[in-house]
């Protein structure tokens, strides 16, 4: 069923605008509304929030793989991508920002460093309800699952049955959809890397590349991270705010010593 052509979707990714995984969930969005592609031209994974302010940004108009959608590349941040849209190439209203589909998770503490989700942030950030997409795997990837989500979530949103005000980080086994078990809210888990770096000599100085090793899960009920290994999808909305409410309580005190330390 094609949908009324009014729900204006803006999608970018973090992979490149030559990406699979972007494609497939244009052409499941199209069947929901008009789509609009503002994408980094290249690979920009694991750049999170980063906003580029020291140089010049450039765009140009692209062919889509997807027929008859209007399509940018930008040599910037995912993050760019957004505010660019947003701010001066489309000229025309967004409801819903889609970053993705992402090949490999966004899990726990990955959002910090996530380009997809620090994307999808942007359009938070500005009032327009967001999703970042990612399916955990980086080789044969099963976008299929994901696409068709996105399509009903963007028709949750057109009839008005979400917040306006949400970003939702959304993860799903990679898997076909027949074998995913079902779908879970839930809330961020916690995932570490242990970090390797490994030094080299480049002939004139040397460098250091930071190999991020296996991750360690913390599969605790509730989370993201537990329902992504039960083969199930995840969704978890999230904001900004990173105060943390426990720290918060536990340095009451800490002005006092400050001062007596200042004085
Ligand atoms: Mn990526």
């Amino acid at each position: 069923m094609k949908g009324a052509k009014n729900l204006r979707m803006l999608v970018t990714n973090d992979d490149g605008i030559y990406a699979m995984g972007l494609w497939t969930l244009v052409a499941a969005l199209q069947q929901v509304g008009e789509v609009v592609v503002v994408a980094p031209d290249r690979e920009q994974s694991a750049v999170g929030t980063s906003v580029t302010l020291h140089h010049p940004l450039r765009a140009r108009e692209i062919e889509p793989l997807v027929r008859g959608i209007r399509s940018y590349c930008v040599e910037g941040t995912p993050a760019d991508c957004v505010i660019l849209a947003l701010g001066n190439l489309l000229n025309s209203r967004i409801d819903l920002v889609f970053c993705g589909i992402n090949d490999g998770s966004n899990l726990g503490d990955d959002v910090l460093i996530s380009g997809t989700v620090g994307a999808a942030l942007q359009g938070y950030l500005k009032g327009i309800p967001s999703v970042a997409l990612s399916v955990g795997a980086l080789k044969d990837v099963h976008f299929d699952a994901a696409a068709r989500l996105a399509a009903v979530l963007a028709r949750n949103f057109e009839k008005q049955a979400l917040p306006k005000e949400i970003l939702l980080n959304i993860n799903l086994p990679n898997l076909p959809l027949d074998r995913i078990k079902g779908i879970e809210v839930t809330r961020l888990g916690r995932r570490s890397y242990s970090d390797e770096i490994q030094p080299g000599h480049d002939g004139k100085r040397d460098y250091y590349w930071i190999v991020r090793g296996k991750p360690d899960w913390q599969p605790e009920e509730g989370t993201d991270i537990w329902a992504f290994t039960r083969d199930k999808i995840s969704i978890t909305p999230i904001h900004s705010d990173l105060t943390s409410q426990k720290a918060l309580s536990a340095i009451q005190d800490l002005p006092q010593a400050l001062l007596k330390g200042l004085t």
